[in-house]
């Protein structure tokens, strides 16, 4: 069947004259602009050589010009490869030298940087910058606003994410038109978006959630969103009043937690609150039902998978775990060394299979047959459970599980004790080198504001809720966690800091 992610959006489109889109400065884009820029950057990228198949790398600043790049991509028959603009040159040397994208696209700050790179692969490099200008949008604003799309099949690929990869090298998750459609589909469904909807968007658009959960879920649902450049606090405080649906990371919540202006008033009116990508703590769960009323729904996914699971739209949204598996996603718990189903209720490696789940790692076929078990469910690396009620829950990654003397620590049940502690705002627990144990448990805490935290009582705190395996033989407390972009803890930074704990 020809099933091309873009078809699929246009025949859901509202009316063309509805907003798609509003910036910060209120200029906005209708679906009657999606459908011509979209064309025009697809006439562009077609001019400049992009045959079906061909990667498109972008790294540049959140504009609604970028996405209207992801589509012309997907309509040109390419395949769209985001970068973090975090990323170095020397980063994306790596990147654009694995991916050979036929077409580059960087800010204009950064083209003599990357000209080389480009170069190299035989890229054409080209530019956009934060206010949309460069050379590629001269060419756009050249080009026909109509455009015949390229077919595509289900299986062929829509878009390439690189995997953050805190160990060993990134590599590049290949997503399928169909793996993108269904998921927002799904979600859709799940979560009952509709032309209603206008959804808070300030989250970063080279990953997963910024550019498919939220993205194609809009799109698919011919809703609107206003569109930020980030999270800044008062940007989203003044326009939460004209939003219906949030989706954000885990600390946009804790930060509108910390501002007395965030309350039950200001958000009386909203429908939907979604958190993912990094584990919400029940304590934020708890403190802003408290606060607004509205249950966080907390959904899990990864950049391999897109969603698996979420907590349900009506019924219990329950804090501190992800919910049910989605229709058409098959979940199951396994030992981790013999693949074998577990018990019910005990810990295992999660594993998903189902038609959200990628076509395998770019240029990599030992890693992705490593990664799936014969019978194709692709094993996530996160370790969790699933309770008697069939919520799943979350209990860290597996590279990030703890076995000290012999017995596994996780990471994700100390974590959630030490959240409880008055006082603290955030903790990581991490295992480090230890001359007896194999490895030790360390805790880190940060504070809430103003508090101070004392280690020794948060020694004793845990005293009689943990066994003494578990409990934490250090501590340390800093001022924030380090984070990455997408508001996850780096423990591996962490575990660096404090591998000399128990030297
Ligand atoms: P990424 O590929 O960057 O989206 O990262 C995916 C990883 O983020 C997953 O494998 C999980 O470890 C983590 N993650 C995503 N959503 C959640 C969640 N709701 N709770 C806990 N961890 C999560």
């Amino acid at each position: 069947m020809t099933n091309h992610l873009f078809s699929e959006i246009r025949s859901r489109m509202p009316d063309l004259q509805k907003p798609f889109l509003e910036t910060q400065d209120g200029t906005v884009f209708t679906y009657a602009d999606v459908l011509d820029w979209s064309a025009r950057y697809a006439n562009a990228l077609v001019d400049l050589g992009v045959e079906p198949g061909d990667r498109v790398a972008v790294q540049v600043e959140k504009t609604p010009d970028a996405l209207l790049l992801y589509l012309a991509t997907v309509r040109a028959g390419g395949v769209f490869l985001p970068l973090n603009t975090a990323y170095t040159p020397a980063e994306i040397d790596y990147f654009v030298t694995d991916a050979e994208p036929s077409v580059f696209v960087c800010d204009p700050s950064r083209a003599d940087a990357l000209a080389e790179t480009a170069k190299k692969v035989g890229a054409s490099l080209q530019t956009l910058d934060a206010q949309a200008k460069g050379t590629l949008r001269d060419l756009a604003e050249k080009a026909a606003k109509s455009f015949e799309d390229v077919p595509r099949l289900d299986d062929d690929l829509a878009a390439i994410l690189y995997t953050s990869g805190t160990t060993g090298r990134s590599k590049g998750a290949m997503l399928s038109h169909e793996n993108l459609a269904s998921n927002a589909r799904t979600l859709v469904d799940y979560w009952r978006f509709t032309s209603e909807d206008v959804l808070l968007h300030a989250l970063p658009i080279f990953h997963t959630h910024g550019l498919f959960v939220a993205t194609n879920c809009l799109l698919m649902a011919g809703g609107s969103m206003l569109f930020l450049p980030k999270f800044d606090l008062d940007a989203v405080l003044s326009l939460l009043p004209r939003a219906t649906a949030m989706m954000g990371v885990p600390t946009f919540y804790t930060r509108l937690l910390g501002s007395d202006a965030f309350t039950r008033e200001l958000v009386a009116h909203m429908r939907l609150f979604i958190s993912g990508s990094a584990p919400l703590s029940a304590e934020t769960h708890k403190e802003f039902s408290a606060r607004t009323g509205h249950a966080i729904l907390e959904r899990y996914g990864m950049t391999e998978t897109n969603m698996n699971t979420s907590n349900p739209y009506d019924g219990d949204r329950r804090p501190g775990t992800v919910g049910y598996p989605l229709p058409g996603v098959s979940v199951r718990i396994a030992d981790p060394e013999t693949g074998r189903e577990v018990p019910q209720g005990d810990v295992g490696i999660i594993e998903v299979k189902g038609p959200n789940v990628f076509r395998g790692y770019w240029r990599m076929p030992e890693k992705t047959a490593e990664e799936f078990r014969a019978d194709f469910y692709f094993i996530t690396g996160d370790m969790g459970r699933i309770d008697n009620e069939g919520y799943i829950s979350i209990v860290g990654r597996s590279k990030d599980l703890i076995i000290s003397g012999g017995f596994n620590v996780y990471p994700a049940e100390v974590e959630a004790l030490l959240d409880e502690i008055d006082g603290v705002a955030e903790s990581a627990v991490i295992g480090v080198p230890h001359p007896d144990f194999g490895e030790g448990v360390v805790a880190v805490v940060a504070p809430k504001s103003g508090a101070k935290l004392d280690k020794d009582s948060i020694v004793s705190e845990l005293a009689d809720k943990l066994a003494k395996f578990k409990q934490p033989k250090k501590v340390h407390v800093l001022d924030a966690l380090p984070r990455n972009t997408m508001g996850k803890i780096q423990k591996n930074v962490l575990r660096d800091e404090f591998k000399g704990d128990f030297a």
